[in-house]
């Protein structure tokens, strides 16, 4: 008995959900951005008692396509810009369709090692394409930069010679939350989780981190690792990682890069500046569903010190005696061991559209960005609060934070185009972030105009 259908049945159903998906695809842009959730509603057209008898491959590809799609928000959508856009593409879905299919184990070298070594020729021309140095020989495709980060300090955690109750680790007040999330997760108590204060371009200060790192070495603590981040979620900053290796690398911390979102921007060669300080830390986290246009989920960590997440990750198990020790074994450098064949959408993406590609990308990211903010700008009741940097760029409206929600919240409800909100030095502020290939001169000056329109229909002091 087989669950799958004969064939030819197969290859018709398989281009109907292609037929389908492209459709979504080459139409996103008259499609909303977004749809405020109603869960009352989403509850009535999704529920569905469990089903005995299938109901049909075709019905659920229908209904997918009618249902659920069309109230997804779509962070691919080319008039997106809220948090970081994922805006994916073409020849990483075609990466990712292979993989669906072949459904590769990619865990182990025996499992798997043509498609292991596929995994390690990627992450080589990554490391490449960043400009990092043949040392950075080691690394893992992760599910997101969470992982990628987690996987990393687990790595400190157990370079470091101390016990764990006295290892500390630094990062800013304006790192991810997944550093915190990652750092807990691994045993650390919050107070061995610092993080610094900012300066005015929300940089870690570093003088902080050198008087901090003192005085707790002073009491007897031990620097675990230092996370820099290049290019913050909220405004693009970008920490001085040269800076940070300087003071930790004297202590012998090892020093960690949060690039999920701002390492892409290495892949420029005349990004000289961020290429050599990526260079000058002990890993980094990049996040290819982020500004390398892979799919979600595809994330990846780089590092320089061989052998040293195996160290943190290396298992046992009698039932994986056979594995010849000499190998790399992909499970060995992360927390999973069935993972699957991550590597093909990457490979398609490098492979078929090469790396100058994906550099003209970012080149064109950046220059959107700089557009919006000048045509925001030229409206007297829009306030830059930080510049573009990276891609990203954060504004205040008048009334501040009651009417950053405000609008905020009519342009969520309005669906043409969607734009997130957070905090800078305490205060509330519009980010407009453009990480998306399809994203036009048009789709940037139509968006302008929309929250300039919404605006002026919601004057401060409304409600
Ligand atoms: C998005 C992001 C993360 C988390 O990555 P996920 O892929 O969402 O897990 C971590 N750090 C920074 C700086 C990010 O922008």
């Amino acid at each position: 008995m087989s669950l799958d259908p004969d064939p030819e049945e197969m290859r018709r159903l398989a281009r109907l959900a292609l037929d389908r998906s492209l459709d979504a695809r080459t139409r996103i842009r008259e499609a909303r951005v977004h749809t405020p959730p109603d869960p009352t509603e989403l509850q009535a057209l999704l529920d569905e008692p469990l089903p005995r008898q299938g109901l049909g491959l075709a019905d659920c590809i229908e209904r997918f396509h009618d249902r659920v799609l069309p109230r997804a928000t779509r962070v691919d959508h080319p008039r997106f810009f809220g948090y970081v856009p994922a805006p994916g593409s073409f020849a990483s879905a075609v990466g990712d369709l292979m993989a669906a299919f072949a459904n590769p184990f990619v865990g182990t070298w025996l499992g798997g090692a043509s498609m292991a070594q596929l995994e390690l020729v990627v992450l080589g021309w990554l490391r490449e394409a960043l400009g990092l140095p043949e040392a950075w020989s080691s690394g893992i495709l992760t599910s997101g930069g969470s992982l990628a980060n987690l996987s990393a300090l687990a790595a400190a955690r157990e370079a470091c010679p101390a016990p764990l109750a006295r290892q500390t680790i630094y990062t800013s007040s304006e790192a991810h939350y997944s550093v915190r999330k990652a750092a807990r997760i691994l045993g650390y108590a919050d107070e061995r989780i610092v993080a610094l204060p900012v300066d005015f371009e929300q940089r870690l200060a570093t003088d902080g981190l050198a008087s901090r790192l003192e005085s707790d070495l002073a009491d007897g603590l031990v620097p675990a690792a230092i996370v820099p981040t290049v290019g913050t979620t909220s405004t693009g900053a970008v920490d001085d990682v040269t800076a940070c290796a300087e003071i930790g690398r004297r202590h012998g911390a090892w020093i960690h890069v949060d690039g999920a979102y701002g390492a892409a921007m290495a892949l420029c060669p005349e990004e000289t500046a961020i290429r050599e300080a990526l260079a000058g830390a002990d890993s980094l986290t990049l996040d290819p569903h982020k500004w390398l246009y892979a799919g979600i989920e595809s994330g990846c960590l780089l590092t320089r010190r061989d052998g040293s997440l195996e160290q943190a990750f290396t298992g046992d198990g009698a039932y994986l005696q056979d594995l010849p020790r000499d190998a790399v074994n992909l499970f060995e450098r992360g927390p999973e061991l069935t993972r699957g064949g991550r590597a093909l959408k990457l490979w398609t993406l490098l492979r078929g559209l090469g790396v100058d590609a994906l550099a003209d990308a970012v080149r064109h990211d950046q220059a959107l960005a700089r557009r919006a903010a000048d045509r925001l700008l030229a409206d007297p009741r829009i306030r830059l609060v930080t510049p573009p940097r990276m891609s990203v760029f954060s504004f205040a409206v008048p009334g501040e934070e009651e009417g950053g929600r405000r609008l905020v919240d009519a342009l969520h409800r309005d669906g043409f185009c969607f734009l997130s909100s957070s905090r800078v030095a305490g205060s509330f502020v519009l980010r407009f972030c453009v990480v998306n290939h399809r994203t036009t001169e048009q789709d940037v000056d139509e968006t302008v105009d929309r929250v300039l329109a919404l605006l002026d229909e919601q004057p401060p002091g409304a409600d």
